[in-house]
């Protein structure tokens, strides 16, 4: 069972929302997939779910200060 770094507690699959700084615009994505300490609410992304965010980080960069987008 998936344990919580921070507490010790449960961790489990969910969705949250994630944002990134670029310096000349701030991307959101939401629904994206981590798993969420039921006790704490520590949430904990996976290295491939970072690294496609960071692929889809280039497509709002281009004219927007802020860009939101729904993982999927
Ligand atoms: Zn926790």
């Amino acid at each position: 069972m998936a344990q919580c770094l921070v507490c010790g507690g449960e961790k489990k699959p969910g969705t949250t929302i994630y944002s990134v700084d670029l310096g000349d615009g701030v991307v959101v994505m939401r629904s994206v997939p981590a798993q969420i300490c039921s006790q704490c609410g520590e949430e904990w992304i996976e290295n491939t779910t970072a690294r496609t965010l960071e692929k889809s980080w280039n497509m709002p960069k281009r004219h927007h200060q802020v860009g939101v987008l729904a993982f999927s």
